[in-house]
C-alpha cells in the first residue's frame, strides 16, 4: 500500500507545477520525492506518515528558533484575534521598523514587502533611480530573487554581457546585468573600466548562501565598496539570507564593511512572508509616495508578519550574546562532526561555515566561487542526502544549499546527525 506521503505529492503534481510552490522543494536535485509535512515542532519535522526529521533547512533559513516556537504561537495568536490584516499603518509594523532600525548598520529608513524577491527588486529600481543608470553587477551562483534582472548568468566575456537563464526573461534584461565570478575583485574593477559611469548598483550577497555557504575572501567586501564609491554605485547587501543569521547586524557587522542599500527577508518575518530594503535616509525618500520611485504593496506591513518577526527580533537583540553564541558553539559542534566523520570514511570534503550557516562540497580544493562549487562530484550529495533522510536527517535537498543551525537544536540532535553520517559518508561513496 502506498504511504500518504506518496498519495498526497502525486495529487499535489496534479495541481502544482513539479507539485510545489518553490522549485528547490521537488527534491529534483538529489532525486526521489519530497515528504509533505503534517507539522513542526522544536528542530523537528513530521511528515504526514508520523516520520520524524531533524530539519536543517528551517523554512530555507528564517526558523533561527527552530519549529512552532513558544514565545512566536503565543503572541500570534493574540495577534490574530485583533485582525489579520488592515492595509493602514499599525504599531506591529512600527515596531519591526524600530528593530531592525536598531539592529542594521546604516538602515535609517525601511520600507517593509512581502519577500525577498520584493526586496532586492525594489533596492535595484531604487538604486537606478537615484544614480539615474541602468546596469547591475552581481555575481554567478548568487540568487537575488526571481525578478528579471537577476535571473541572469555570465556571458562568454564582458563583450557579451550577461545570458539570461530563465525562459521568459527578456533578452534585455542580459543586456543590463552583468555577472562575473564571486570572490574576484579584479574582474569587477574591469567591468567599472569597461561601463563608465552605466552601473548603479553592485548587488552582493556579501556571504553568498545560495552556491552552498560560501564567505568573501578578505578584502573583497572592502574592494567592492572602494570601487563602488570610487565609479559612483551603489553597493546593496543582499542580506535576506544573512541579515541576523551571521550576526545581529549581519554582513555589514561581521566583516565591519557598510553598503549603501540593505535588503532583508527570511528571520525578519518569523516565519511568515516578509522582506524589507533600506537604507540612508536621503535615499529612501525617494521611495513613493515621499519620492518618485513607485513601489507598493496590498500586504506590506501585514499585521501577523509584523508580529512574528518582531517577536524574533526582540528576542535576539535582547540576548544577542547568548543566541549568537550558542549557535556558533551548536554549528562549530555540527562542522568538527562532520569533518571527523568524512575522514574516518575516507571523503574528502571541505566544510564553509560563516556561524550557523553552513555547507560542506565533496572534494578537497577550497569553493571560493561558483565554479568551484559546481565541480563534479558524480552524485555524492544526492546519496550522502538519502542516506541521511532515511536516518531521519533532513539537510537541503540541493547541494546548492546551506545547512541551517537555530537555537533549537541541542547537542542530542547534533550528535544523532553526526552519528547518521557515519553511515552516510560510507554511502556517499557510491
Ligand atoms: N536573496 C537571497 C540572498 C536569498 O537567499 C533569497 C531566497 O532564498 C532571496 C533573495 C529571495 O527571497 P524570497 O524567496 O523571499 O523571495
Amino acid at each position: 500500500m502506498s504511504s500518504r506521503n506518496a498519495q498526497l505529492f502525486r495529487r499535489a503534481l496534479e495541481l502544482m507545477p513539479g507539485g510545489v510552490s518553490s522549485p528547490v522543494r521537488a527534491f529534483r536535485g538529489v532525486g526521489g520525492e519530497p515528504f509533505v509535512v503534517q507539522r513542526g515542532e522544536g528542530p523537528y519535522l513530521y511528515d504526514v506518515d508520523g516520520k520524524r526529521y531533524i530539519d536543517y533547512v528551517g523554512s530555507w533559513g528564517p526558523l533561527i528558533f527552530g519549529h512552532a516556537d513558544p514565545e512566536l504561537c503565543e503572541a500570534l495568536t493574540a495577534a490574530v484575534l485583533r485582525g489579520s490584516s488592515y492595509g493602514c499603518p499599525s504599531e506591529p509594523e512600527l515596531e519591526l521598523c524600530e528593530l531592525l532600525v536598531s539592529a542594521v548598520p546604516g538602515l535609517e529608513m525601511v520600507r517593509l514587502v512581502n519577500s525577498g524577491t520584493e526586496a532586492t527588486m525594489s533596492a535595484l529600481r531604487l538604486a537606478r533611480a537615484a544614480t539615474g543608470r541602468e546596469m547591475v553587477l552581481k555575481f554567478d551562483g548568487a540568487y537575488h530573487g526571481h525578478a528579471d534582472a537577476f535571473l541572469v548568468k555570465a556571458g562568454s566575456g564582458l563583450a557579451t554581457l550577461g545570458e539570461v537563464s530563465s525562459a521568459g526573461v527578456p533578452s534585455a534584461a542580459g543586456r543590463a546585468t552583468l555577472s562575473l565570478a564571486f570572490n574576484d575583485l579584479e574582474a569587477v574593477r574591469q567591468a567599472f573600466e569597461a561601463f563608465p559611469k552605466a552601473i548603479a548598483a553592485v548587488m552582493v550577497e556579501p556571504v553568498v548562501g545560495n552556491m552552498g555557504c560560501v564567505p568573501p575572501l578578505p578584502g573583497f567586501l572592502e574592494g567592492l565598496r572602494e570601487l563602488c564609491t570610487a565609479h559612483g554605485a551603489l553597493l546593496i547587501f543582499d542580506e535576506v539570507m544573512t541579515g541576523f543569521r551571521v550576526a545581529l547586524g549581519g554582513c555589514q557587522q561581521r566583516y565591519g564593511v557598510r553598503a549603501d542599500l540593505i535588503t532583508l527577508g527570511k528571520i525578519i518575518g518569523g516565519g511568515l512572508p516578509v522582506g524589507a530594503y533600506g537604507g540612508r535616509r536621503a535615499l529612501m525618500e525617494q521611495v513613493a509616495p515621499s519620492g518618485p520611485v513607485y513601489q507598493a504593496g496590498t500586504l506590506s506591513g501585514n499585521p501577523l508578519a509584523c508580529t512574528a518577526g518582531a517577536v524574533s527580533l526582540r528576542r535576539l537583540i535582547g540576548r544577542c550574546d547568548e543566541v549568537y553564541g550558542e549557535l556558533e558553539r551548536k554549528s562549530a559542534k555540527l562542522e568538527a562532526g562532520l569533518l571527523a566523520t568524512a575522514k574516518r570514511a575516507d571523503v574528502p570534503i571541505v566544510v564553509n561555515r560563516v556561524g550557523s550557516m553552513l555547507s560542506f562540497f565533496f572534494g578537497s580544493a577550497p569553493v571560493r566561487n561558483w565554479d568551484d562549487a559546481a565541480r563534479d562530484e558524480h552524485g555524492a550529495y544526492a546519496r550522502f542526502f538519502h542516506a541521511m533522510l532515511a536516518e531521519g536527517v533532513y539537510l537541503a535537498p540541493s547541494r546548492f544549499e546551506c545547512a541551517f543551525v537555530s537555537t533549537a537544536h541541542q547537542d542530542a540532535q547534533l550528535e544523532q546527525t553526526i552519528a547518521a553520517a557515519e553511515l552516510a559518508f560510507v554511502a556517499a561513496r557510491g
